[in-house]
């Protein structure tokens, strides 16, 4: 499809201020130079661990954040500093949906007067009007149009992410950013809000950017998947490449399932253990910023970046030394710390 959604070098640093005059001491690094394009009809999986820039960059491109850094292009129109006033309109059309259904929803609300609220907010009048359009979205979203009178508390957590993913779709979005949709639910209904959006994608010609911290969830949803660590793509490649033949040292630990007694031994198949926790996004380590986690870290990993490279394979991959395809920097020595 044609391109809906371009991002530029996209960077969000929060500044750190410290004492009386509120001096900036740091800055947290949660979004450190992203490039990548969203196409219409197509889903984007962004997988990363807690803490790597995902939720930042789905705020980013909802333009709920306003970047410090690179651009942001919604079907052709640089969005990356528009105010307010003019957010409000490309609002319809570029919605989100959060993870945490019980606090996304006022409990003082009908979900009624939750559904119908972006119509208000918009200013748009449905032609059948807002209480037969609201109830024509809950039955799409498989609730009974009939409750719409009742309150969030009387749903489950499922039916309370239908609710959410109603609101958003009130205004036929033609981008929806679903940080995490499931991941606050019951293992048994998330396979049913996966699919229950997949079916919508398909009715509605959506395109969607999902967020997740694993890979499973977005593994049958996905036609492209994006790596993020400490806020920056890793690896960025369509779904059946990244599952049979992942590039980054990264990925095929987000991959594997099953430990191995030393992740620097080599010989165990695709199976490594990550371990330890993600650096701080406040002092990210030099260089490549997995080398501190990494088994294959070379000397020059610590100091030279790995810039995001095209395989043979078509996936992109930022690694001095990726899984497969050819090593960028061989025989450099092993990193010693
Ligand atoms: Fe590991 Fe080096 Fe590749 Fe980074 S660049 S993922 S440290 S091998
Ligand atoms: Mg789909």
């Amino acid at each position: 499809g044609d391109t809906l959604l371009r991002v530029e070098g996209l960077q969000k640093h929060f500044p750190i201020r410290k004492g009386l005059f509120k001096r900036q001491v740091g800055a947290v690094q949660a979004v450190d130079g992203l490039s990548f394009e969203v196409r219409a009809g197509e889903t984007l999986g962004v997988v990363g661990e807690s803490g790597c820039g995902k939720s930042t960059m789905g705020r980013l491109i909802t333009r709920l954040l306003e970047p410090t850094g690179g651009s942001v292009e919604f079907e052709g129109r640089d969005i990356t500093h528009l105010s307010t006033g003019a957010m409000r309109k490309m609002r319809r059309d570029v919605q989100m949906i959060f993870q945490d259904p019980y606090s996304s929803l006022n409990p003082r609300h009908t979900i009624g007067t939750i559904v119908g609220a972006p119509f208000r907010l918009q200013g748009v009048k449905p032609e059948g009007g807002v209480k037969a359009e609201v109830q024509a979205l809950l039955e799409r979203v498989g609730l009974n149009p009939e409750h719409y009178n009742r309150y969030p508390h009387e749903f489950s957590g499922g039916q309370r992410q239908r609710i959410g993913i109603a609101r958003a779709l009130a205004l036929k979005p033609k981008l929806v950013v679903a940080d995490e949709p499931v991941s606050a639910l019951d293992v048994s209904i998330q396979a049913q809000v996966v699919n229950l959006l997949d079916d919508l994608q398909d009715e509605l010609g959506l395109t969607y950017v999902i967020i997740a911290h694993d890979l499973s969830v977005i593994r049958h949803v996905s036609d492209r998947i994006a790596v993020m660590y400490l806020g920056k793509i890793v690896e960025l490649a369509d779904r059946k490449t990244l599952y049979a033949t992942p590039g980054h040292p990264y990925t095929s630990a987000l991959l594997s399932a099953v430990p191995v007694p030393d992740p620097r031994r080599k010989g165990h198949g695709n199976r490594r253990l990550l371990h330890g926790d993600v650096p701080s996004p406040i002092a990210p380590p030099s260089g490549c910023r997995f080398h501190t986690r990494c088994w294959k870290a070379t000397a020059s990993c610590a100091t030279i970046e790995p810039p995001l490279i095209q395989l043979g394979t078509g996936q992109k991959v930022a690694c001095h030394h990726p899984e497969h395809g050819p090593d960028q920097l061989p025989g450099d020595a092993p990193l010693v710390e």
